[in-house]
């Protein structure tokens, strides 16, 4: 008899129907079920569940339940609420998931630095008019967070010759870009930064931390692009610091709700882009060899995937 494999997912039928195409087509040697599909009496034979926004009740249920394997790369929900639960949480990992949002990087870095915005404001006007570019090693651009997609894109703008620096939780050596730690180390980088990225995990620690204050030390002018998660930042704070001049741009491409509602005041900011969560989508593809890679070391090699650290929040 195949072992059982839950799929866990509150995502649209349509969205489930394509994961399951895509899984049952890998896990060939596997029986992929959908949560609501699985016969109560097979709960308790479910020891890893592959999950899209599950419901923790549905976790719940699965009394046997070790791991489960997420499909995103961000698990801040699933930690808080699986905060009372004993299994342990893979994130997707994705070496494709890198390169994309690196390539989202340096494509709104670019938009920033070509002042792109300004142009388009001024088409509207029908005004002609040249700026001045600041030379590109001139620029330097600002990273919070150097794990798997904050390192892609640090490297990735540096070779396409931007002045990088970069702020983490452990002290990281790359040759040629400046590294910080620590709330000091945020504090010159911030004073330093034209445009800064954020590549952080939501957690206890990272929550509000670009608050009103800390925004403030950015450099006059200076941009910024949320391709983390909208908690992280104050973005009352931001439209007020964008009103005021004090910043130029910002690229958000994460919101506390999403769908962004359509009365919200960010949508109407000509000095915002606004995305709908698409700097680094998980490939189906891809992340479902993944989930298979790490789900069968698991049964067949004893193999444990890197599990996220409950403490440290990411
Ligand atoms: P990761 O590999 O876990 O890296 C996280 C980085 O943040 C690490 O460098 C870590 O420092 C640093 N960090 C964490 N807490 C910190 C703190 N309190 N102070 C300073 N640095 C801290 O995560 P990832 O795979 O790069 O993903 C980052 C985030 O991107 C995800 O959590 C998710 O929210 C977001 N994301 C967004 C999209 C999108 O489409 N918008 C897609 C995928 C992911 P250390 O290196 O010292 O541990």
């Amino acid at each position: 008899m195949k072992k059982i494999i839950a799929f866990v997912s509150s995502l649209d039928e349509y969205s489930n129907s394509l994961w399951l195409k895509q899984l049952n087509n890998i896990f060939r040697n596997y029986e992929i079920i959908l949560f609501n599909d699985l016969e109560k009496k097979d709960y308790k034979l479910v020891e890893v569940a592959i999950v899209a926004n599950p419901q923790i009740k549905d976790l719940k249920e699965l009394k046997n339940l070790i791991w489960v394997q997420s499909l995103w790369a961000g698990v801040e929900k699933l930690l808080i609420d699986a905060k009372n639960n004993s299994f342990d949480i893979s994130r997707m990992i994705d070496e494709d998931m890198s390169e994309v949002m690196s390539d989202s990087v340096l494509a709104w870095s670019l938009y920033l630095y070509k002042d792109m915005p300004l142009y388009k404001k001024q088409q509207n006007l029908l005004l002609w008019k040249e700026h001045e570019v600041l030379e590109k090693n001139k620029l330097r651009i600002g990273i919070l967070g150097l794990g798997k997609l904050g390192m892609a894109s640090a490297l990735k703008l540096q070779s396409n010759n931007f002045n990088v620096q970069a702020w983490s939780r452990s002290q990281k050596k790359i040759k040629g870009i400046k590294t910080y730690i620590g709330n000091d180390g945020l504090e010159t980088l911030l004073k330093e930064t034209d445009i800064l990225i954020s590549l952080l995990p939501l957690s206890k620690e990272t929550e509000n931390l670009l608050s009103a204050e800390k925004l403030q030390l950015l450099k006059k002018s200076a941009s910024v692009i949320n391709f983390s998660r909208a908690k992280i930042f104050d973005y009352e704070a931001l439209e007020v610091l964008l009103e005021t001049k004090h910043l130029k741009h910002a690229v958000l491409d994460v919101f506390y709700e999403e769908p962004l509602n359509k009365e919200s005041s960010l949508w109407k900011n000509e000095n915002i882009t606004i995305l709908p969560h698409i700097s680094a989508p998980t490939n189906r593809k891809t992340a479902s060899k993944i989930a298979y890679k790490n789900i069968d070391d698991y049964f067949c090699k004893n193999i444990n995937p890197l599990f996220v650290d409950k403490t440290k929040g990411y």
